[in-house]
């Protein structure tokens, strides 16, 4: 019974991420230790309750730092900060692929809350996927890290000032409605931003997993890596190619045609599915 431990493991997870409730109330947000720890997966640091900090949020902030470009260069030891949000990546998706995008993530069980919803199903275009791959490496990388005012001034951290809908959703929206002191600007980025997670919202009730799918910046890096991973998902010669694997996927792929997809979260879902045992999943 795979599901309902998943599920139980992916409610600790949501649960173990925010452990500070009166953030909800006060409209704080946590700056403790517990905060130079990563989750595997995308939870804004600025939600309320956050006590963790999100390993996209943390690379873009140390590429967008002022100094960064110059010790890159000169190979000056300031560089090594980059090695705390790049080794967690590397050593998550090097270890697992995706399986933190089915087992961990916050916002990927948000999702899935979403998508139980009784609203009718609809396709979305299968070009739309790659879409992840410009996050991570044009909003997540490039820009946070070359596009500044002059030389030397600090840049800014793309993917969550432009796109991020969950900073927006359980992050902007809370703060902005508890801010007092008026401290938040709500200009065009913010009505953009908000646009498109009320987008992705009403898509998670419609599709399963949206984020996942065509925007997670996460997703794409450890997909990328989960082709090398040492957990895989393996199809052996028993399969009689029924389709029973694709139809129950939340992610829509067919695993017996391409076992080592990068869009699989390894969520099990699959194996159990599968009337011939012919899914694994091991190094
Ligand atoms: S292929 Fe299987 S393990 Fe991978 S996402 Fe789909 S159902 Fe889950
Ligand atoms: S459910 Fe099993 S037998 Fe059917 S297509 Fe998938 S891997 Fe092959």
């Amino acid at each position: 019974m795979i599901s309902p431990v998943r599920k139980a493991v992916q409610f600790a997870a949501l649960l173990g991420t925010n452990l500070h409730f009166s953030g909800w109330v006060t409209g704080g947000i946590f700056t403790g230790l517990s905060k130079m720890f990563f989750i595997p997966g995308l939870w804004c640091y600025s939600t309320p309750s956050s006590v963790l900090a999100c390993p996209a949020g943390s690379l873009q902030a140390i590429l967008a730092s002022p100094m960064i470009l110059g010790a890159l260069s000169s190979g000056k030891p300031e560089a090594l900060a980059l090695l705390a949000p790049i080794g967690f990546i590397a050593a998550v998706g090097l270890s697992s692929g995706r399986l933190a995008c089915g087992w961990v993530c916050p916002f990927g069980l948000v999702q899935e809350l979403l998508n139980m919803l009784p609203l009718p199903r609809i396709r979305v275009p299968e070009g739309f996927r790659p879409l992840k791959y410009a996050m991570l490496f044009l909003f997540v990388i490039l820009l946070p890290l070359f596009l500044r005012g002059t030389p030397g001034a600090p840049g800014d951290p793309w993917f969550c000032k432009a796109i991020c809908p969950a900073g927006t959703a359980l992050a902007g929206w809370p703060l902005v409605s508890m801010d007092r002191a008026g401290l938040f600007r709500t200009g065009f980025l913010f009505i953009w931003k908000s646009s498109l997670a009320v987008v992705v919202i009403v898509l998670a009730a419609s599709v399963q997993r949206p984020f996942c799918r065509y925007l997670c910046p996460l997703g794409a890096g450890w997909g990328l890596l989960g082709k090398v991973s040492v957990l895989r998902m393996r199809v052996s010669d028993a399969c009689v190619r029924c389709g029973r694997c694709e139809s129950v996927c939340p992610m829509g792929i067919a695993i017996w045609k391409v076992p080592s997809s990068p869009e699989c979260i390894r969520c099990m879902k699959c194996v159990g599915e599968c009337p011939v045992k012919a899914i694994s999943h091991g190094p």
